[in-house]
């Protein structure tokens, strides 16, 4: 009888079944965890996706579904069981079709998110979606992520891009719903259940996302602001004057561009040392440059009248805007190269952000001495990275045994507290499993286990991920 390695083997060929050299795919990116697989299969069609499911399913063998492998709660890597398959998406990466009067793309579950934007605008369209990692994070990873990203404010998270996928089931059927239907009525809204999944409920094949016109001039501004409560009073001044123009509204504290300062010095962060907090904000305007710049002037003076802003600078040029949201993007990779650090991706209120952080910051410094805090995020959409390093010179992972279970149990009460969310844009994977029944509705977690059974009764698709079912 053949072993399951043998019958991946025949059907997506040889090369494509792999059994060393597996730390790459087995490590998630943060080094957190290290798991190990029975193999790493790399199919690269629907067909071969739907095939590798069905062995799977009858050899009693799960699966772990991974695209780029750049998610941030331990859920794109195996267990340390030995026992799974790693299914990766990334020979699957074509761009299908771009429709321009639909204004949508059809692409690869694996397609890189970097290669999707250039594809857009090759085609001389806008993909809105951008993070930090989208150089190597891929469609299908964003979308069962239903990741966050830079310009949610204007225009959503990776579930308002998405307007059909194709779906290999737990069952191994190809689910076909590659519609590129802006208004599609007809029953239960199967494309948002799959969304956010993170690979629990079926693996993501290919996807229509929605494309959107160029702006005809976008400007970037930095500007120090005196306190978090002078920031949400900013980002109510910027929604005023910008309307549907503000497309990103970034916060980031002293801290944080210290360690960008300290790690990246050629990058020459801004105004970080005469303020305790920054703020990066874009307008993207659909007239010209000029009638950009005019609002955004007005709106930067009226934001100095009004004490919310001290000091800014308008990017001069493109290369220059680019440096700046370069330095945002660092502070991820900065305080990676200053140590492992207790990390927190929450949404709170926007109302409630100012006082939720002097609240938490208080308690924190009274209960866990010398913490460092490094917070920034997408303020616009009420999400800050809310993360915790440990005492400069001291080890990591002392700090994380005696710390940890501590600081979280502070940072998610407290958000509790102000009516938030204790994953805004990371999801949960095996992280923040065991802590969710704290924080979610019985009522919702229930449906959620159901869901789960009804979708994947052999649990075969991620399992412990999400949700225990
Ligand atoms: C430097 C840096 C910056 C980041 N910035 C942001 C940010 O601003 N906003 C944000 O939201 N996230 C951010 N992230 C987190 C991460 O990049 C996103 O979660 C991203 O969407 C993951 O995509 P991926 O292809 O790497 O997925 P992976 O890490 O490979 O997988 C993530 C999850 O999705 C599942 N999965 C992957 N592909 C499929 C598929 N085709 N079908 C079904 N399930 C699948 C996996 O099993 C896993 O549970 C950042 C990460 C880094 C390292």
């Amino acid at each position: 009888m053949n072993t399951i390695i043998e019958t991946l083997q025949q059907l997506v060929g040889n090369p494509h079944v792999l059994t060393e050299d597996l730390d790459h795919y087995v490590t998630d990116w943060r080094k957190r965890a290290k798991g190990k697989a029975l193999c790493v299969v790399r199919p690269g069609t629907t067909a071969e996706v739907a095939a590798v499911v069905r062995a799977c399913g009858a050899a009693g063998v799960s699966i772990v579904p991974q695209g780029g492998n750049t998610g941030l709660v331990v859920g794109s890597i195996p267990d340390d069981s030995g026992t799974q398959v790693l299914l990766s998406l990334q020979r699957m990466n074509a761009v299908r079709a771009i429709d321009g009067q639909n204004l949508t793309i059809t692409v690869e579950a694996g397609c890189v998110l970097q290669n999707l934007q250039t594809a857009a605008e090759e085609a001389g369209f806008l993909f809105p979606l951008s993070l930090g990692s989208e150089g190597s994070c891929t469609i299908g990873g964003n979308l069962s992520t239903n990741a966050g990203g830079t310009q949610v404010v204007r225009y959503g998270n990776t579930r308002e891009l998405c307007l059909g996928l194709e779906v290999v089931t737990a069952e191994g059927d190809i689910l076909n719903g590659l519609v590129g239907l802006r208004k599609d009525n007809t029953g239960y809204d199967l494309r948002d259940v799959f969304i956010g999944a993170e690979g629990t409920l079926g693996i993501i094949t290919a996807a229509t996302m929605k494309l959107y016109p160029m702006p005809a001039a976008t400007l970037t501004a930095w500007a120090a602001v005196p306190g978090m409560t002078e920031a949400v009073a900013f980002l109510g001044l910027a929604h005023r004057y910008l309307g549907a123009g503000l497309t990103g509204f970034e916060v980031m504290n002293q801290f944080s561009l210290s360690l960008v300062d300290k790690h990246y010095p050629q990058l020459r962060v801004p105004l970080w040392k005469e303020t305790p907090w920054c703020v990066l904000l874009e307008n993207a305007d659909s007239e010209s440059e000029q009638h950009a710049r005019e609002r955004f002037e007005a709106l930067l003076e009226a934001a100095m009248e009004a004490g919310c802003v001290t000091d800014a600078v308008v990017a001069g040029s493109m290369a220059q805007a680019r440096n700046l949201w370069h330095i945002r993007e660092s502070i991820t990779l900065a305080q990676a190269e200053e140590g492992l650090n207790i990390k927190h991706d929450i949404s709170i209120p926007i109302s409630s952000i100012p006082e939720f952080v002097q609240v938490t910051d208080a308690e924190l410094a009274a209960n866990i001495p010398g913490a460092r805090f490094v917070d920034f995020g997408h303020l616009g959409d009420g999400n800050l990275h809310y993360n915790v390093q440990a005492p400069e010179g001291e080890d990591f992972k002392a700090f994380q045994n005696q710390y940890e279970d501590r600081i979280n149990d502070i940072v998610y009460q407290s958000v509790q507290r102000y009516g938030g969310s204790i994953s805004a844009e990371h999801g949960v994977g095996e992280l923040k499993v065991d802590r969710l029944p704290e924080h979610k509705d019985p009522v919702a977690l229930d449906l959620m286990r159901r869901m789960k059974r009804a979708f994947d009764p052999r649990n075969t698709l991620n399992p412990g991920r999400v949700i225990r079912a």
